[in-house]
């Protein structure tokens, strides 16, 4: 499929599973991936499988082949071609490019430990730190302003680096409110969107390029996705996607942030729960039923 976003009016719902394969697909997996597809049947739906391994250095041909080999375990039937977003950097390059010329986007030098030290001199002398919805402390917002001639000497000497949206400029160039509709197992309607939340949030970086925000987003548009069914860990994030799609004029579609499985301890199942994979789960002969027992479908 050639790289080219098109509008489409009243278009086949579309919805997609998106895993990273950058570990095994755990039972709440399962669960993303056998709501996609019971939505996609009962609506008449395509159901699209999209690979999100931008980042190269975590995800692996193993894990990749283990994906597909567990959905087809479970009896997922997905359509080809698969898309592999690490195949398509040019086309994520292109959007931020659009975005740098708009001068909404800005290279940013600061490490993860010089934002650290930053923030920690801060609170010492004057309390908290603003964070965002996964805890993180939000990018310096004087670092927006580096004087050209100094960003450009920068941009020559330094070999990381990341582009990240300057919030306020963003939101300044575009209508507010913005929103979403979630039909999901959290807040559902029409839901605002708070992007500013998560600060200047990174776009793309030297090392590790597109980012999941820009890739996520410009593959929903250009796969004619209408319909992102994903797990409430992404809630949050869906209000970044809904700027992007503003900013780069792409289609929005409906959200469903469903249930999270949680592990024993009430803890986030990870990758790396071994116990919960359904690799594991298959070895200990428990059958495709059983998983959908198991997940509440
Ligand atoms: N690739 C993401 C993950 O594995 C999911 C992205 C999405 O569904 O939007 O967590």
């Amino acid at each position: 499929m050639s790289d080219t976003i098109r509008q489409t009016g009243e278009s086949q719902p579309t919805f997609r599973f998106a895993p990273s394969p950058n570990g095994r697909l755990h039972l709440g997996h399962a669960l993303s991936a056998l709501l996609n597809a019971e939505m996609a049947r009962t609506s008449g739906g395509r159901l699209l499988l999209r690979l999100e391994d931008i980042d190269v250095t975590r995800c692996t041909t193993e894990f990749e082949a283990a994906i597909l080999a567990d959905l087809d375990w479970l009896g997922i039937r997905h359509e080809e071609p698969v898309r592999r977003q690490s195949e398509h950097f040019g086309f994520y390059r292109q959007a931020l490019d659009r975005l740098i010329e708009r001068e909404l986007v800005y290279p940013s030098f600061l490490t993860r430990g010089e934002v650290k030290a930053r923030v920690q001199a801060y609170e010492r002398e004057a309390g908290p730190w603003p964070r965002d919805p996964d805890g993180a402390p939000l990018y310096p917002t004087e670092e927006r302003h580096l004087e050209a001639g100094e960003r450009d000497r920068r941009l020559a000497t330094t070999e990381r680096f990341a582009y990240r949206l300057d919030m306020e400029k963003a939101l300044a160039a575009i209508p507010l409110p913005l929103t979403w509709r979630d039909t999901g197992d959290g807040a559902t309607g029409l839901i605002l969107a708070d992007p500013a939340a998560w600060g200047d949030v990174v776009l793309w970086r030297s090392d590790a390029p597109a980012s999941y925000h820009l890739a996520v987003t410009l593959d929903d548009a250009l796969q004619g996705v209408t319909h992102v069914v994903r797990g409430l860990d992404l809630f949050h994030a869906t209000a970044v996607h809904r700027l992007l799609q503003v900013l780069l004029d792409l289609s929005e579609p409906i959200y469903h942030h469903h249930r999270l499985i949680l592990a024993e301890d009430g803890r986030k199942l990870s990758k790396s729960s071994g116990d919960t994979a359904l690799s594991a789960l298959r070895e200990r002969g428990l059958t495709p039923s059983d998983i959908r027992r198991l997940v509440g479908i």
